[in-house]
C-alpha cells in the first residue's frame, strides 16, 4: 500500500536522511532540496538503471554529459526565450505570485491580476564583465544540448538512423510556484533520450519508446496499472510537438505527469541548422543566422533530410518520489505494532546488505562481521553497511525503513561454523547460511 499522503514520505525521508530542506540552517531556499546519505545512493541506483536501460542495453544509443551554462544563442534558436514562459498572476490580498493554473481556492477571482507571461529560465554572468550582455543561461532541459551536438555524436560514431542520444543532468526552472515536496522544485534533474529516425519512422519509433518506458517503470516498482497514458489533446501541445504521451502517475498529492515522451519532429534539428533552405524542414523554424553546423542528413541518393526526433523525458526527483511512494508500506504485526517497510526493488535499494555483529564490543563478532562486510562490499553492488549497534530488533527496524533487501547477523555460532542468520526484509523470515554463499546470494537478488 503506498504512502497515505505526502507529509509520511517527507518526514521518513527527513528523519532517516533521504532528502532534506537545502540552506536549512540559514530558513532554506523555496524549491530546492538536498539529497541525503540515503537520497543520493537511491538518486544513483536511479539514474544508473536508466543509464544501463538506454545506453548498455541498446546497440544504437550512445551517452553525452553538455554542459549546464548554455550560449543564449541555443535557447533564442530552440524557441525557449519566446515561448518558455508560463502564466503568472498576483494576488492583491495575500501579496503571493502563483501559476494561473496553480491559484489557491483561498484566493478570490476580484483579488487577482490580470495573467501576464514570465519566462522559466535562470540567467548568470559569465566573465569578470557584468554589463547585461555576458550572459548564459542555467538550461532548463538537458534535449537542447544534445541537438547542439548532433553532428558531434553522428561523426565522431559513425551512427546511422535510427540512432540516439541519452543524457542524465540538472535542468533548472524559475518556477512560478514550486511545491509538493520534490515534484515541482527549480532545479532539478532529467533523464532524457533524444532517439532520432528517418520522418515516415516516427509514428512507430514513438509507440515503441512507450511501450519500452513503461515496462522500465514497472522494473523500478511503478507498475502500469498505476501509470495513467494521458495522450495530450491538439490544444495543449507544445508549439514543436506532433504528439506527446504523458505518463501519468497518482503522486500522493494528485495524477501529474511522471514523464513525457513526445515526437518533437525536425523542429529541433532544423532550428539549430544553417543553410535551412538547402535541407528540406518540415517544420516552421526561425531562420538561423548563426549555427555553423548543417544538422541533416544525406539520403541515399544524396539528398539532404532532417531526422524526426522521439523523446523520452523523464524526472529524477519525480520517479524518486513516485518510487518512494509505492514501496512505502505500513504493517501490522502479530503482536499489534505496526511496521514500517520500504520494499523498494534491491538494485534501488540505498543500501544493498547490513552486517550487524551480535555483540559491539565482542571482538571476534566484530573482526568477522567486518570481514563479511569487506568481502560483500568488493562485489561493487551498491553500499553495504556494517552496523555495530548491538541491537539486533533496532537495527531490523532502521533497515526495513531504509529498504535494505537483507540483514546478516554474526553470532557465536557464526565463529564455530561460519554461518550467519540471513534475515529478508519484505518475508522477515530468517535463515542460516554460511557465509561463503552471501556473495552469490546478494549477486542474485540485486541482480534480479
Ligand atoms: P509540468 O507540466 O509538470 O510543469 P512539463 O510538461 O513542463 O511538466 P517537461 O518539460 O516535459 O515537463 O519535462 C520533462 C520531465 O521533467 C517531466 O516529465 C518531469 O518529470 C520533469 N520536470 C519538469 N519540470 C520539473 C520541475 N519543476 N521539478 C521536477 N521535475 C520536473
Amino acid at each position: 500500500m503506498p504512502a497515505k499522503n505526502m507529509d509520511d514520505l517527507v518526514s521518513l525521508c527527513k528523519r532517516r536522511g533521504f532528502i532534506y530542506q537545502s540552506s536549512e540552517i540559514y530558513g532554506g531556499l523555496q524549491g530546492i532540496y538536498d539529497f541525503g546519505p540515503l537520497g543520493v545512493e537511491l538518486k544513483n541506483n536511479l539514474k544508473n538503471s536508466w543509464w544501463e536501460s538506454m545506453v548498455y542495453e541498446n546497440d544504437n544509443i550512445e551517452g553525452l554529459d553538455a554542459s549546464i551554462l548554455t550560449n543564449p544563442q541555443v535557447l533564442k534558436y530552440s524557441g525557449h526565450e519566446d515561448t518558455f514562459t508560463d502564466p503568472m498572476v498576483d494576488c492583491k490580498s495575500c501579496n503571493l505570485r502563483f501559476r494561473v493554473d496553480q491559484v489557491p481556492k483561498e484566493c478570490k477571482k476580484e483579488d487577482l491580476t490580470e495573467p501576464r507571461q514570465f519566462n522559466l529560465m535562470f540567467k548568470t554572468n559569465v566573465g569578470p564583465v557584468d554589463d547585461g550582455n555576458n550572459f548564459a543561461y542555467l538550461r532548463p532541459e538537458t534535449a537542447q544540448q544534445i541537438f547542439t551536438n548532433f553532428k558531434n555524436v553522428i561523426d565522431s560514431s559513425s551512427r546511422a538512423l535510427p540512432f540516439g542520444i541519452a543524457q542524465i543532468g540538472k535542468a533548472f526552472r524559475n518556477e512560478i510556484t514550486p511545491r509538493n515536496f520534490i515534484f515541482r522544485v527549480r532545479e532539478f534533474e532529467q533523464m532524457e533520450l533524444e532517439y532520432f529516425v528517418v520522418p515516415g519512422k516516427d509514428e512507430e519509433a514513438h509507440d515503441l519508446w512507450v511501450q519500452k518506458r513503461l515496462e522500465w517503470w514497472d522494473k523500478q516498482g511503478v507498475p502500469t496499472e498505476n501509470i495513467e497514458i494521458y495522450n495530450v489533446p491538439k490544444e495543449e501541445l507544445a508549439h514543436y510537438s506532433k504528439k506527446t504521451i504523458d505518463l501519468m502517475y497518482k503522486f500522493p498529492h494528485g495524477l501529474e505527469e511522471l514523464e513525457g515522451i513526445a515526437n518533437r519532429t525536425d523542429f529541433d534539428l532544423g532550428s539549430h541548422s544553417k543553410q535551412q533552405d538547402e535541407i528540406n524542414i518540415n517544420s516552421s523554424v526561425k531562420a538561423n543566422k548563426h549555427s555553423n553546423s548543417k544538422m541533416a542528413v544525406q539520403n541515399e541518393s544524396g539528398g539532404w533530410f532532417v531526422p524526426y526526433v522521439i523523446e523520452p523525458s523523464a524526472g529524477v526527483e519525480r520517479g524518486f518520489l513516485a518510487i518512494l511512494n509505492e514501496a512505502y508500506s505500513i504493517e501490522k504485526l502479530d503482536d499489534g505494532k505496526d511496521r514500517l517497510v520500504l520494499n523498494l526493488k534491491p538494485h534501488l535499494a540505498p543500501v544493498k546488505a547490513a552486517v550487524i555483529p551480535l555483540k559491539k564490543n565482542n571482538k571476534k563478532l566484530v573482526d568477522l562481521a567486518k570481514d563479511i562486510k569487506n568481502d560483500l562490499q568488493k562485489l561493487r553492488l551498491g553500499r553495504i553497511i556494517f552496523e555495530n549497534t548491538g541491537n539486533i530488533g533496532k537495527s531490523y527496524r532502521k533497515h526495513d525503513e531504509i529498504g535494505t533487501p537483507i540483514c546478516i547477523t554474526v553470532d557465536f555460532d557464526s565463529l564455530d561454523n561460519k554461518t550467519v542468520t540471513l534475515r529478508n526484509r519484505d518475508t522477515m523470515k530468517q535463515e542460516r547460511i554460511h557465509k561463503d554463499q552471501l556473495l552469490e546470494y546478494l549477486k542474485n537478488l540485486v541482480n534480479k
